[in-house]
């Protein structure tokens, strides 16, 4: 078993520390350990940054844009040994994770790109002799706390905009799911970034967490996880008034209307509901159909559902991998037993799934599910799919927005207009359009109300990473 090492100002550090162990959820062995970093660690990569940002702040976006360029190819030079990494640590399929290699190194490619159009503006003057300018500058030292569930590129989203930008960074993985980020930290070392622009420890969370929060040098927080966490590091950003940007928990609606095309709308909730298991950010966590097309809805669904494969993620068959941990797997449980104690039925699954000492839930679907229950009100993270028989396009919107969520949402109809008129009405950040699955760097991605404050990806994502200076240039 590998002890991993956390990566501070182009050093590996921790060899000799306690260790905290990682846990493959499929078969509950250790896959490696990491140092149990803390405060003093962080605070040397928090110098580290601040002295390489002097620096790397002053070179040149294309400069930027070619250690970029190399660490996108090195990616995907070692796309088998970083997906293999990931559904080890934290139970992918096997596809899944190479496909999230793939989508992680996307990031990195579009903001090397992305960074060489930071754009300053000539605003006209309004009085004779003056020239107005705004230029663009890196925001400073960043720090990066990413979750479990996309352990290569929720982290990738963070880093490209940040160095593209000019800035450094000190990255906090998750406990769950280190080492995908500490191979990526290797992948850095090789493409030859210079010394304390790309940092990496490990440890608890609070203090790790506090450090970075009560350090003035930090100027930028950004931040992939729970609501709960993203309401604390927002109280402790008031201090100093950091600068954070927050992408946050889901509560996805799917709609599926009576004009919609059956194949289509089943295929878009299977690819939006059980990607890694359930346990994404965007997945479908309520379905309402049409009183229509309802049966035939759950029909066709639940076909399509008993086909899935549920076992360990190396196995190339297998589509539903282990949750995260018990505690996922209770939760999951709760949510099906709340509902099925309050009338829902069960049509497929319904119960955990023994494969040795894993932590397997069974692909289910539920119907008869009302807007009472605790799966139609709380992100599930799991894969069970409620689904509810609605009437009208105004009852879909209201239950769609009747929550403090406002991440994805997902609308299927062949009515262009009818889908317009819904979609208007909807308080999502993001819509999949019968797409079931609509994530991709160039686009912007991040929620309203409670889902987060900002947007990654897309031009809007780099935007996060620079401040605006605005100077009048008086010209007697
Ligand atoms: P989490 O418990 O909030 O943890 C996220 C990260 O925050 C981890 O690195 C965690 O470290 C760290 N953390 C925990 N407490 C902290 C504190 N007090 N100060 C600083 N850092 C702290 O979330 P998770 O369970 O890993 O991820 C699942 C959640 O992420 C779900 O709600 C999901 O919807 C959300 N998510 C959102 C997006 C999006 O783009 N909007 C994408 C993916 C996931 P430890 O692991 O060491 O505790």
């Amino acid at each position: 078993m590998t002890h991993y090492s956390m990566y501070i100002n182009g050093e590996w550090v921790g060899k000799d520390y306690e260790t905290k162990a990682v846990i493959n959820p499929a078969n509950q062995k250790e896959v490696g350990t990491v140092p149990n970093g803390g405060k003093d660690d962080t605070t040397r990569a928090i110098d580290a940054a601040h002295k390489a940002f002097q620096s790397w702040s002053r070179t040149t976006a294309y400069e930027r844009a070619d250690y970029l360029e190399k660490f996108y190819h090195l990616i995907l030079d070692h796309e088998e040994d970083l997906a293999k990494t990931m559904t080890i640590e934290m139970g992918k399929p096997i596809n899944e994770s190479r496909g999230e290699v793939n989508y992680a190194a996307s990031f990195i490619k579009w903001f090397a790109e992305e960074g060489k159009r930071i754009y300053g503006e000539t605003i006209p003057a309004h009085v004779d002799g003056k020239r107005l300018q705004v230029w663009k500058k890196p925001v400073g030292v960043v720090a990066s706390i990413t979750p479990w569930n996309f352990p290569a590129a929720m982290l990738t989203r963070k880093m490209g905009p940040a160095l593209a930008a000019g800035c450094t960074i000190v990255i906090k993985p998750s406990s769950d799911s280190p080492i995908t980020a500490i191979k990526l930290m290797e992948l850095c070392e090789k493409a030859g970034f210079p010394k304390g622009v790309v940092n990496l420890v490990t440890g608890p969370s609070s203090e790790i967490g506090d450090t970075v929060m009560s350090d003035k040098r930090v100027r930028k927080v950004t931040f992939t996880g729970s609501t709960e966490v993203g309401k604390t590091l927002i109280r402790q950003s008031a201090d100093d008034v950091k600068n954070l940007s927050l992408e946050l928990g889901g509560h996805a609606p799917l709609i599926v209307l009576d004009d919609a095309n059956v194949g289509v709308a089943v295929k878009g909730v299977m690819a939006s509901k059980f990607r890694n298991a359930g346990q994404t950010c965007i997945c479908a966590n309520r379905v309402y159909v049409q009183s229509g097309i309802y049966d035939k809805f759950v029909e066709k669904f639940s076909e399509a559902v008993t086909k899935l494969k549920v076992g360990d993620g190396l196995n190339e068959e297998v589509d539903i991998g282990p949750l995260i941990n018990k505690a996922g797997l209770e939760k999951v449980q709760h949510h099906v037993d709340n509902a099925v104690n309050s009338g829902a039925s069960v049509v497929v699954g319904g119960k955990t799934r023994e494969e040795g000492e894993g932590v397997f839930y069974e692909p289910t679907v539920l119907k008869d599910v009302d807007p009472n229950m605790v799966i139609m009100n709380e992100e599930t993270f799991g894969p069970v799919a409620p689904v509810q028989k609605i009437e009208t396009d105004a009852e879909a919107v209201k239950l769609a927005n009747d929550t403090e969520y406002g991440l994805a949402a997902y609308v299927f109809t062949e009515n262009v207009a009818r889908g317009m008129q819904l979609i208007e009405q909807l308080e999502y950040g993001i819509v999949g359009w019968n797409d079931g699955g609509p994530s991709a760097a160039q686009v912007p991605f991040g929620g309203f109300k409670e889902s987060g404050i900002g947007r990654e990806g897309g031009h809007e994502g780099i935007e996060a990473f620079i401040e605006s200076q605005y100077v009048s240039i008086g010209m007697n």
